[in-house]
């Protein structure tokens, strides 16, 4: 067996040195525990924060010790009464190939549904994250003007998507041609802007003429600042997120934006998806519904093999991800 720990806290981008690969005894389930063959591990921004020492929303890993994160995996052999081998399963599990887990902590997934892999993207806390988010802080209308950040990504696609859906207009920002091509050609994204571009400013100057209604937030920094330009009387904006400063030393300094906050009256709330726990059910069942009726679609960029982890992790911060990042580790 094998799992994946912290090996040094990260400065800047995680490298070679911060993950370390340890071979371990194949574990056997006691009493009310299963074992669990790992197929698909998610690699998410947030993880980044965890890997810093202090308190971030979630604890931070400690060094020498695997690393947790979401993962499908299956059961393999069950000491529990709850389970049957060939379960498939979900929960927060280490970065293993193989595990034990007590009962509790693992629900189970019917594969029958959809594929398995999209209890860790829309179907999961990334879908979650976009559908609350969205829904309870942006409160899009029809014929307003949202944009969103982080456009191409889990959560972004699904937030640009979701806004079509209530009649709004939608701008998306991403950092690559092939999706800012995406978002318009499959996503219907009425406009959509790469920020690596000279002309980012006045492009979305341009998409923005009528202003910004909701300015759901992936990626903190000058996107924002920029974003922030154009806000309207009463704007929203949902903050999920700042991946841009997630490998800074020191995090961005801010908000730059008191005074546009307060000429427009506008409402700027930060959010964890961790809030809207109790309503998990209904969001997922509103997302499946739309993914039945044709009107959400999905991506997943599937990174095969355990032992490339670490570097699925980085893409994350190199955009390599259209949708979803995964790392598939077996068949079930
Ligand atoms: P994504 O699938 O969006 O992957 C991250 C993307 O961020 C990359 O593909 C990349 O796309 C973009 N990116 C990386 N570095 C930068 C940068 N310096 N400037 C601008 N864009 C950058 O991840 P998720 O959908 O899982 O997460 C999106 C955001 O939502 C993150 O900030 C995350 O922390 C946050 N989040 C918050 C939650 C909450 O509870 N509040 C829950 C889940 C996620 P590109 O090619 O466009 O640069």
């Amino acid at each position: 067996n094998e799992e994946i720990q912290l090996a040094s806290r990260p400065e800047g981008l995680p490298d070679e040195h911060t993950f370390r690969f340890v071979s371990t005894e194949m574990p056997a389930p006691k009493e009310n525990e299963i074992l669990v063959k790992s197929l698909y591990l998610s690699v998410d921004p947030y993880m980044r924060g965890r890997m810093r020492e202090g308190k971030s929303y979630a604890a931070p890993y400690s060094i020498d010790q695997v690393i947790t994160g979401g993962v499908v995996g299956e059961v393999v052999e069950s000491k529990s009464s709850n389970f049957q081998k060939g379960d498939i399963v979900t929960g927060m599990l280490n970065w293993a190939r193989y595990q034990t887990v007590q009962e509790g902590i693992v629900q189970k997934v019917n594969p029958s549904l959809a594929p398995i892999s999209t209890n860790l993207g829309v179907l999961g806390m990334p879908g979650a994250t976009a559908y609350f988010g969205l829904m309870d802080i942006g409160q899009p209308k029809e014929g307003e003007t949202v944009v969103v950040s982080g456009a191409a990504g889990a959560v972004g696609m699904l937030v640009g998507q979701i806004a079509k859906i209530q009649g709004a207009r939608v701008v998306g920002i991403a950092g690559s041609q092939e999706k800012i091509d995406y978002l318009v050609n499959e996503l219907n994204f009425d406009v959509a802007i790469n920020y690596k571009d000279a002309d980012f400013k006045s492009k979305l100057a341009d998409a923005c003429s009528n202003g910004v209604d909701v300015y759901f937030e992936n990626v903190g920094g000058e996107i924002s600042d920029e974003v922030f330009k154009h806000l309207n009387t009463h704007a929203r904006i949902p903050v999920c997120g700042a991946i841009s400063s997630y490998n800074n030393k020191e995090l961005d300094l801010g908000p730059r934006v008191q005074t546009i906050l307060i000429k427009n009256r506008a409402l700027m709330k930060g959010f964890l998806v961790s809030d809207y726990a109790n309503r998990f059910p209904e969001g997922i069942k509103q997302l499946a519904a739309w993914i039945m009726a044709g009107k959400l679609k999905y991506e997943e960029t599937i990174i095969d093999g355990f032992e490339n982890t670490p570097e699925a992790f980085l893409g994350l911060f190199k955009g390599t991800n259209l949708g979803k990042l995964l790392v598939k580790v077996a068949d079930p």
